[in-house]
C-alpha cells in the first residue's frame, strides 16, 4: 500500500531465511482484513509503501536450524502476531504483548497478501493444521488467523456465557465472528447492529436472535426497548470508530462489560460518571492473542461444529487485491478471500 486507496501488485525479492528460528511459508491462502481498510482511507503516501496483510495459511518450504517442531510440507495457521509462545505474556495467554515477538509486515517482516513470507520465531508461532492445501476447510481455518479468534476474544473478554445477554456492535466480519463466537459460549439472546439485510441474515444464521438497523441514538432506544429498558450485560463493540464506542456505552445494562475489538480510531472517549462509572461499567478488550485460541478452536472447525469461514463471500487472486480492498471499502464484499 502506498497511501489510501493505494493498493499495488509488485515483483519484490523473494523471502528467505535470515534467522535460524525461521521458516520460508508459501502462502496457501489469505485475505484482506477491515482492520487493512484503516490504512485504506487515510495512509499518508508514502514513497517506499508498505506490505500489506496478517491473515494466511500456508506450507513451510523451508525452516532454520533452531527449528524443531515444523517440517518441509506442513500446512500452518499463522496468527496475526508473532511470538515466541514461551515467555511470560505468552505463558499468560497474552501473545500479543510477547516480549520477542511482532506483527507482520512492519520492522521488515512481509505481509501475508504475497507468494511467500519469512516467519520469525516459526516454531512459537505457527500452528499445524492436518489438512491438506486442497482442503474445503481452508476459509474457516484461516479465520483462526484473526477474525474469528478476534470475535471469540471480544466475547471472552466481556465474559459472555448462558447468564449473559449480548449486543454486537457491527455487521463486519468480525462482528459477525463474535455473534458465532458469543453463540458458541452459550449465549441466549444476542441482538445484532448492522443494517446490511445479507449480512444480518448470516448474522442470525450464526445466532443473532435480534437485529437492530437503526443507528446512534435510534439504536440505542430499540436495544433498550428489546431488553425491558435495561440494555444488556455485555456489549462487544467491533467497529473501531467513536460513534460505535458511544453506542456501546447506550446499550450496556448496569454492571455490565463493554469489550472492543474493533481498532479505536480515537484516543479520547467518555469514561466519567455519566458514561461508566455511575453505571459500575467495566470497559475491556483489545488485540486478540490468538495464538493462545487456536488449539482449542481448531478442532471445531476441523470437524465442522463451526464454520466461520462462512463471512468470506469473495475470492481474488494476488493480481486482484486491489480490486478486492475497492469491493470491501464499498461493501461489495463482506471479505475477502485471497489465492496467489
Ligand atoms: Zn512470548
Amino acid at each position: 500500500m502506498y497511501g489510501a486507496g493505494d493498493v499495488r501488485v509488485e515483483e519484490v525479492p523473494d523471502a528467505k531465511l535470515e534467522q535460524p528460528t525461521d521458516a520460508l511459508v508459501r502462502v496457501v491462502t489469505a485475505c484482506i482484513c477491515g482492520s487493512d481498510l484503516h490504512p485504506y482511507h487515510s495512509m499518508p503516501a508514502s514513497e517506499a509503501g508498505s506490505p500489506m496483510g496478517h491473515e494466511f495459511i500456508g506450507v513451510v518450504e523451508e525452516t532454520g536450524s533452531d527449528v524443531s517442531t515444523l517440517q518441509r510440507g506442513d500446512l500452518v495457521i499463522a496468527p496475526f502476531a508473532w511470538s515466541d509462545n514461551t515467555c511470560e505474556f505468552c505463558r499468560e495467554g497474552l501473545h500479543t504483548s510477547c516480549r520477542n515477538g511482532g506483527f507482520w509486515a512492519v520492522g521488515g517482516i512481509g505481509g501475508g497478501q504475497a507468494e511467500a513470507i519469512r516467519v520469525p520465531l516459526a516454531d512459537g508461532t505457527l500452528v499445524k493444521a492436518p489438512v491438506g492445501e486442497d482442503s474445503a476447510l481452508l476459509p474457516s481455518l484461516l479465520t483462526l488467523s484473526d477474525v474469528f479468534l478476534t470475535g471469540h476474544h471480544a466475547a471472552v473478554q466481556a465474559r459472555v456465557d448462558v447468564r449473559t445477554t449480548v449486543t454486537v456492535i457491527g455487521d463486519g466480519a468480525v462482528g459477525l465472528s463474535a455473534v458465532l463466537a458469543a453463540k458458541r459460549l452459550g449465549a441466549e439472546r444476542i441482538i445484532l447492529m448492522g443494517r446490511h439485510t445479507d449480512r444480518t441474515d448470516l448474522g442470525r444464521e450464526f445466532g443473532a436472535t435480534d437485529v437492530v438497523a437503526e443507528r446512534g441514538d435510534a439504536g440505542v432506544e430499540r436495544v433498550r426497548e428489546l431488553t425491558g429498558g435495561d440494555g444488556t450485560h455485555t456489549v462487544l463493540e467491533c467497529v473501531g470508530h467513536m460513534p460505535a464506542y458511544e453506542q456501546a456505552v447506550g446499550v450496556v445494562r448496569a454492571g455490565g462489560v463493554i469489550s472492543r475489538v474493533g481498532v479505536p480510531q480515537y484516543e479520547k472517549a467518555p469514561v466519567g460518571f455519566g458514561s461508566l462509572f455511575g453505571r459500575n461499567i467495566t470497559l475491556t478488550g483489545g488485540p486478540a492473542p490468538v495464538r493462545a485460541y487456536i488449539e482449542e478452536l481448531l478442532p471445531e472447525v476441523l470437524d465442522g461444529c463451526i464454520e466461520p469461514g462462512k463471512v468470506f463471500d469473495r475470492t481474488v487472486d494476488l493480481a486482484g487485491v486491489p480490486d478486492g480492498y475497492r469491493a470491501m471499502d464499498a461493501r461489495e464484499a463482506l471479505k475477502v478471500l485471497v489465492r496467489p
